[in-house]
């Protein structure tokens, strides 16, 4: 069976085309691993043919590669009219069977060596599918199926396109250190970045034993769902515990949730400079929580000099919710075990923090020994 994937905003690329191709043929063969595929590309086209048995494992393949606008199953046929209009009436059939009432055809002719230019594709596919399947009529303006006609070393006739991710192959914009929770936003925040060509790795803090093995769990899960998009997850997970104690008995409550995320910030910085990633990237929503005020976000921000990407910060939770029900994310994200964020959280946490007391108070935790051993013991996972 033969897919035809259609290349998304990378077309627009101008010299960094070539590159981005290279990765995305790439990525496509990683998602197909374990599938005997034949990918050949011409002209901005991909076409991958894959046994009839392993047709529904490549269309997921396809669901989850970035890079692409979308795909459509082929019918490929001998480059001669006949065998052309007959791959068109034998799709039409099959539309007509599904319940189209009404069609156009498109056609493309990169071989002009073809007897029919691309009008007389239309006119003559036209006409044949209407003498042949009577439940068609033809509708150039809001058809109900286009069916699409391509010349090119063969003939590619195909109709319902299935829409792609969309977006940038992931590896083109280098590495991203995600700072993934347990919770719905951090997971929807990768797969984000990885839309835009970021390979994603994770860092995960945890407080055990306060937090559990089960909340363990479900981010090494969440890091599988994430990876599926991303060509695998590197997973760290740090242990907090210490560090969360010391917050605890050096620093004024109000205070704990901001100076913790100082902290995550620091290690995950480090760690960043370790697996060589170029950005960290957090699930953080403008106003969504006290520590996500505009003056928590320049505190927490402010002992970092690596960039922090927050794709999430000017949506709203339906919309966020929407995408990680999308990717499969939501019901594991919402599975009840406690993140170590809500421990010693106060009941009156400051909501505009000021950055140089903020740094003052993250000066006298003294914290810098703690959290350098905190890093030197994580647990590096690949999922
Ligand atoms: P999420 O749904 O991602 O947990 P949230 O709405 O609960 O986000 P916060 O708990 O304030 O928001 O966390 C904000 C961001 O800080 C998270 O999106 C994540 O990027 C990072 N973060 C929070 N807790 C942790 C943790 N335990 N380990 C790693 N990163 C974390
Ligand atoms: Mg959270």
């Amino acid at each position: 069976m033969v897919y035809l994937l259609k290349l998304g905003e990378l077309t627009l690329k101008g010299e960094n085309r070539g590159e981005f191709e290279k990765v995305l043929q790439h990525n496509l063969k990683m998602l197909l691993a374990g599938i005997t595929a034949k990918i050949s590309v011409t002209n901005g086209r991909y076409f991958v043919d894959v046994p009839e048995a392993c047709a529904e494992q490549a269309e997921n393949a396809f669901s989850r590669l970035f890079g692409i606008t979308g795909w459509a199953l082929t019918r490929v046929c001998e480059k001669t009219v006949n065998a052309m209009l007959i791959a068109c009436i034998e799709e039409a059939r099959v539309l007509a069977g599904k319940g189209v009432k009404t069609f156009k055809i498109e056609a493309r002719r990169t071989d002009k060596s073809f007897p029919l230019d691309s009008y007389g594709i239309m006119a003559n596919a036209g006409q044949s599918v209407l003498e042949n399947v009577p439940a068609l009529t033809v509708n150039v303006k809001t058809p109900s199926s286009v069916i699409n006609v391509e010349i090119r070393e063969k003939v590619y006739v195909y109709s319902n396109s299935v829409k792609g991710l969309r977006g940038l192959p992931v590896g083109v914009a280098g590495r991203g250190l995600l700072l993934l929770s347990g919770g719905i936003d951090s997971p929807v925040a990768g797969f984000l970045m990885a839309g835009r060509g970021v390979s994603i790795d994770a860092v995960h803090f945890h407080a055990y034993p306060f937090t559990s093995n089960e909340a363990q769990q479900k981010v090494a899960k969440l890091a599988e769902i994430l990876g599926r998009y991303t060509l695998g997850v590197c997973l760290h997970v740090v242990g907090f515990t210490d560090i969360q104690m010391r917050i605890k008995e050096r620093a004024p409550l109000p205070w704990s949730t901001v100076l913790l995320r100082m902290a995550m910030m620091r290690a995950a910085e480090n760690i960043a400079a370790q697996c060589r990633a170029r950005c960290l990237i957090t699930g953080e929503s403008l106003s969504q929580v006290a520590s996500q005020t505009a003056e928590n976000i320049a505190c927490t921000q402010s002992v970092v000099a690596m960039p922090i990407l927050r794709p999430l910060i000017g949506m709203d939770k339906e919309a966020i919710i929407h995408i990680s029900e999308k990717i499969g994310a939501y019901k594991t994200s919402i599975l009840p075990y406690k993140d170590c964020c809500t421990l010693f959280s106060p009941k009156h946490p400051v909501l505009r923090g000021d950055i140089k007391e903020a740094l003052s108070l993250f000066e006298k935790l003294d914290i810098n020994s703690l959290i350098e051993q905190s890093i030197k013991e994580r647990v590096i996972y690949r999922l």
